[in-house]
């Protein structure tokens, strides 16, 4: 590899020698600047990745050489990475980064998506967080808010949970893209997990292949394999179940290869302790927050799986395209009354967690942020269990006129952070503009 890439450099004409130290420039920068975000605790920088004059090298926790390309092979691999079929990229058990650097794996039908500035160009994503169908399912998920009236100045107590408040967010924000002529699609359907089918039925009919077949993928490693066959459902539940559950969301998102990705979730402030009878106490602080890629420990660069998330994250502009978009959405969210946290507001984990260089926007290697491909922004809209949001969040002052169940009422507040979400979409898009203006293949690189 280093010696065709010598020779190119040879007989390259001027014009083309130009073209490719430009290149050659822009990617090594926006490496260094992703590795930046991507690795937690310095090893990855120390350790496992290498910036060479030609190259960039992976190693792995032995320090053997596993992975090496050229730059000027980093954009044709980015491709790959991004829009390759999905299966044919990750699936299979024993696959080694030799077969990438090879390039047997083929670039799918999908179409990379380099920096959309039109709406009409985005297809996004969106994640509605949690699948509880009713407040029963919400207690157990754990995923719920009561509040007594009587300390939140109201003659009645109130209730909402969750995964209620985030169907109905996600599906204002898909009604209003698509008004505005934007393409969208939700990973599940209102009050339904992603697997369109209760967990019992699940648990009957589909279970014991799907563990085999995620075994046999390499998702499954063997001694959960084993432990699953001899779990009881519940054990099931809160373990394979849930992850089968993400999954179905993932595999929806990449296969359908989207402009960019918005998970929304609700929060709480950390540390509430519940009553007896399961009721809050009203907090006076409201922030929102927003998770990126980014952040991986050492122990996190193990997998297969792992190893082409973090290259796909460490070559391409994701990192940075997600990181403005959240900064906007939380920009917006601001506007409406709930600002941005501050670092020192709650207890930020800084083992999973690193600060990027907008307020409230952390890096966070969670399953979905690492595997899903393109930009996207993991979305802590406010604190449910504020007193003057959860007054908010208990009301039916809004009337969604959903395609598929007609009017419904929800709270105004839900539609008030679903324009945050895409008002925050059309600033970016603007901001775009800008960057792709400058013809780059990282055009998106913020100089700092
Ligand atoms: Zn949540």
């Amino acid at each position: 590899m280093k010696i065709l890439w010598f020779l190119l450099f040879a007989f390259a004409t001027p014009s083309l020698w130009a073209q490719k130290i430009l290149n050659y420039n822009d990617y090594q920068e926006l490496a260094k600047h992703n590795l930046s975000y991507l690795d937690k605790g310095g090893v990855l920088k120390s350790q496992r990745v290498k910036f060479k004059q030609y190259t960039l090298e992976l190693y792995d926790e032995k320090g053997n050489s596993e992975f090496s390309t050229s730059w000027p092979q980093i954009p044709d691999l980015v491709r790959r990475l991004e829009t390759g079929n999905h299966k044919d990229l990750y699936g299979g058990m024993n696959k080694t980064l030799r077969e990438l650097s090879g390039g047997l794996i083929k670039q799918g039908s999908g179409e990379y998506h380099p920096i959309p500035t039109e709406i009409s160009e985005l297809t996004v994503a969106i994640d509605p967080g949690h699948f509880a169908k009713d407040f029963t399912q919400a207690i157990r998920e754990d995923k719920y808010v009561k509040m007594r009236g009587k300390d939140i100045g109201l003659s009645k107590d109130v209730s909402f949970y969750e995964a209620d408040l985030t169907d109905i967010t996600a599906a204002i924000v898909k009604l209003e893209l698509e008004k505005l002529g934007a393409h969208a699609f939700l990973t599940k359907g209102m009050g339904e997990n992603s697997l369109g089918k209760t967990f019992h039925e699940w648990y009957r009919r589909e279970f014991k292949g799907d563990l085999q077949h995620y075994y046999q993928d390499g998702d499954v490693p063997k001694v959960e394999y084993e432990s699953y066959l001899k779990m009881d459902s519940v054990g099931i539940f809160n373990t394979f179940y849930r992850f089968v559950e993400f999954r179905k969301r993932i595999d929806l998102i990449n296969n359908t290869n989207p402009t960019v990705t918005i998970i929304i979730h609700y929060n709480a402030a950390e540390g509430g302790k519940r009553d007896a009878d399961g009721f809050l106490k009203p907090v006076q602080n409201d922030y929102s927050m927003a998770f990126v890629p980014g952040a991986f420990s050492s122990y996190e660069l193990r997998r297969y799986s792992e190893k082409l998330d973090f290259l796909r994250l460490l070559m391409s502009s994701d990192m940075d395209k997600s990181m403005r978009l959240a900064h906007l959405i939380l920009n917006q969210e601001s506007l409406i009354g709930i600002p941005p946290v501050q670092n020192d507001q709650h207890l930020l984990d800084e083992r999973y967690c690193s600060v990027t260089d907008y307020e409230g926007v952390y890096c966070r290697n969670l399953a979905m942020t690492r595997t899903i491909r393109g930009p996207l922004v993991y979305l802590e809209a406010l604190l449910q269990d504020n007193g003057k949001e959860a007054v908010e969040l208990a009301k039916r002052d809004y009337a969604l006129e959903h395609p598929m169940y007609g009017k419904i009422m929800v709270p105004k507040r839900c539609y008030e952070v679903a324009m945050c979400v895409v008002k925050g979409i059309t600033d970016w898009l603007e901001e775009n503009k800008s960057y792709s203006s400058t013809a780059t293949p990282a055009p998106d690189l913020e100089k700092k």
